[in-house]
């Protein structure tokens, strides 16, 4: 069987295969190498293709745009839970065993927008408290301070540092990744405002303050935002 696959032409020297989130095969060659030169590159690296899109599909699936219904799951701090909503006069959100419980006013309930707003308002509030308790820790034993911290929707990163703006930013869907993985993308964002790259050096002060930071970071990739 024949693996079906996205061409991409380009400047680069070298065919790059790659698997995108989804399981798509993304094949990337200069544009003087022929197809068949690309099947046969394709073939030879079969085992490997299948491999890789069979690891992608074991992946925990993150949906970034649910409709908030209940019994929908979601994944909140690395473990899926179901949406149960309940009527309240309050509206906010609260773990109880494996449910995610959403209050909502009775009036807002059949209100699809207003439950997908909210809920992720919620979900937004929560990472907030939690990457501001993080970053205050770490800023205070590593003797740093930040300008800005904000969050944004981001499909490839988890967050970004500016040092010399002192403007650190997280993705809003860290929500979904364990406590201990988002932890690491504080330190790391955090250590990124002594060395502006991923050196060594970097690492190193990852390391002195976490010792365990690579089975944080893997753990990451054990999801995929889709
Ligand atoms: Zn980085």
């Amino acid at each position: 069987m024949s693996i079906e696959y996205v061409l991409k032409r380009n400047a680069k020297k070298n065919i790059n295969i790659t698997i995108k989130d989804d399981g798509t095969v993304v094949v990337s060659a200069p544009k003087r190498v022929s197809i068949a030169e690309i099947n046969r590159v394709i073939e030879r690296k079969k085992e490997w293709i299948e491999k890789a899109k069979s690891k992608q599909s074991q992946k925990k699936i993150i949906h970034t745009d649910l409709d908030i219904r209940d019994g929908e799951k979601i994944y909140f701090l690395g473990e899926l839970k179901t949406i149960k909503i309940i009527p309240s006069k309050a509206t906010g959100i609260f773990i109880e065993n494996d449910d995610i419980c959403f209050e909502v006013k009775e009036k807002y309930l059949n209100n699809q927008d207003y439950l997908n707003t909210h809920f992720y308002y919620a979900l937004k509030e929560k990472l907030t408290l939690i990457l501001t308790e993080y970053m205050n820790m770490y800023l205070k034993v590593m003797n740093l301070d930040v300008n800005t911290m904000k969050l944004r929707n981001m499909r490839s990163r988890f967050g970004t540092c500016m040092p010399t703006k002192k403007e650190i930013l997280f993705n809003t869907y860290l929500i979904h990744y364990p406590l201990e993985s988002i932890e690491y993308v504080v330190l790391h964002e955090v250590s990124h405002l002594i060395h502006a790259n991923h050196s060594a050096k970097f690492y190193n002060v990852i390391a002195k303050y976490m010792p365990d930071w690579k089975f944080r970071k893997n753990k990451l990739k054990e999801y995929s935002l889709q």
